[in-house]
């Protein structure tokens, strides 16, 4: 998963640019970048490993010229984690420069590429979202918009994309509308981010949504908009609200923090916990849900889990390895509220089961009586591949086990997941529109062909 952000019009594009990634950090924390414009078409160009706040030259930023500038926060879901892979994609080319920051998966890059490779291109990097800028600069048509188009049309799967073909801003979003992309304004200047929170840092206005399959462009003259020629069909990607963005966000039109307060109501009618004293988070992302869960259940919500701060997503380190020693070093229990109690423990997700399982270690080493654990949405059965890092189904605890099993082997006494129907309803604007197919297996366009090459980018 990617955050994305582009603003043109303002004196301290980069600035704000940067201020913008801030707000999209937990969108990816593998590498952040930004690409700044001047009205000549000079362009520069910062990108690094890590965090935004740790190891970006501030200093450079802030001097960094020009009227416009994109940004981006990565972590990989196709092509490898490294400093060739980050974003903004910038190069050359015969109509000045174009940047790019993507968020989304092509689901049939490995065949784009191939065909590009095929007529002579070389590829700098192994991410799929090079495939589009090689694209652009094949496009013989006139305006940016209409290059950004032709790139577009025969690439499928997600993308919602912030762009800078010569001095021209782009953001677009796919028919599908898999990942959210909104527009607001500051002061003259237009700013796009992939969630509302990015503009609330900055001080813009929420203008509206990008919409799915539309192509806005915004440059000298002011802001126009074209729209894809086939009717968008609406498969926006439900995990956004369960798991991803932020809960003072609104994607897709609706709060996060709303839609997760809903989840947890739900779960609470659907899987209650007779007997149990208490009811917890695995916090932050699970915090309104379990909320949710208090309120509906009447049960009274308390602080059991405590998280370093300094620590990042767990999940969100691209490797096995990684991801163990996190799960270690992010959470510790609060003895005084566990001690001799049967608790209700409430997390949005269970993926491959290895941070719950070290979590509800945790929980019993702290004296927790019986824990009940329930999961405020469906149990995930297959990967994602449209831009979420959700691993092959080998991987997924839930597609391999029954529900009992799963309890078993992450150590509860009970385990309760929302269902299918009960999350769709309890998202703002459901039940339908939205892409579930990590929940239901129901994928909305083809999935990759080969799969291991689809992963390795290449
Ligand atoms: P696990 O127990 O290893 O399956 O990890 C589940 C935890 O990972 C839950 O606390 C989720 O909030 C979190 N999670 C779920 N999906 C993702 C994702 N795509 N990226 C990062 N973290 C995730």
């Amino acid at each position: 998963m990617c955050g994305i952000f582009g603003i043109r019009g303002a004196d301290d594009a980069a600035r704000i640019t940067h201020l913008g990634l801030y707000s999209l950090q937990h969108r990816g924390q593998e590498s952040a970048g930004i690409v700044a414009v001047e009205d000549d078409g000079t362009a520069q160009t910062v990108r690094k490993m890590g965090l935004v706040s740790d190891g970006f030259e501030e200093d450079r930023i802030s001097t960094l010229p020009g009227h416009t500038a994109i940004g981006h926060t990565r972590y990989s879901t196709a092509g490898s984690s490294t400093i060739d892979n980050a974003q903004p994609v910038f190069v050359r080319f015969r109509g000045g420069h174009i940047a790019l920051a993507h968020n989304g998966n092509l689901t049939n890059a490995v065949e784009l590429r191939a065909a590009l490779e095929a007529e002579g291109s070389i590829f700098a990097s192994t991410m799929d979202s090079e495939v589009i800028v090689h694209r652009i600069a094949k496009s013989r048509a006139a305006k940016p918009e209409e290059q950004l188009a032709e790139a577009l049309s025969g690439s499928e799967g997600a993308y919602s994309l912030v762009v800078v073909i010569g001095t021209t801003l782009l953001a677009a979003r796919d028919p599908n509308g898999f990942r959210p992309l909104v527009m607001g304004r500051l002061g003259d200047a237009w700013v796009f981010a992939s969630e509302t929170c990015a503009l609330d840092i900055v001080g813009a206005t929420v203008v509206r949504d990008v919409a799915p399959g539309e192509i806005i462009a915004v440059d000298a003259e002011g802001m126009r908009s074209m729209q894809a020629p086939a009717a968008p069909v609406l498969h926006r990607c439900v995990f956004e609200y369960i798991y991803f963005a932020r809960p003072d966000s609104r994607v897709f039109g609706g709060s996060v923090d709303r839609a997760r307060r809903a989840l947890g109501r739900q779960l609470a009618k659907e899987q209650p916990a007779p007997g149990a004293e208490l009811v917890f988070a695995v916090p932050d992302s699970s915090n309104a849900a379990a909320l949710g869960y208090a309120e509906a259940s009447g049960l009274r919500l308390e602080h059991a889990l405590i998280r370093n701060h300094y620590v990042g997503r767990t999940f969100i380190q691209p490797t096995q390895a990684g991801r163990d020693a996190k799960v270690k070093v992010k959470y510790n229990a609060v003895r005084e509220v566990l001690d001799g109690r049967s608790v209700v423990m409430v997390d949005d997700s269970i993926v491959r089961g290895t941070t719950t399982r070290g979590l509800v270690a945790l929980l019993r080493g702290a004296g927790a009586r019986e824990v009940h654990m329930r999961v405020s949405s469906p149990p995930i059965t297959g990967p994602c591949y449209y831009g979420i890092d959700t691993p092959e189904r080998e991987q997924l605890i839930a597609a391999n086990m029954s529900i009992e099993a799963v309890g078993r082997a992450i150590g509860v006494d009970t385990l309760g997941y929302l269902s299918l129907d009960g999350m769709l309803g309890a998202v703002p604007d459901g039940p339908s529109g939205f892409c579930h197919a990590c929940f239901s297996g129901q994928y909305p366009t083809q999935p990759p062909t080969d799969i291991k090459r689809y992963r390795s980018g290449v």
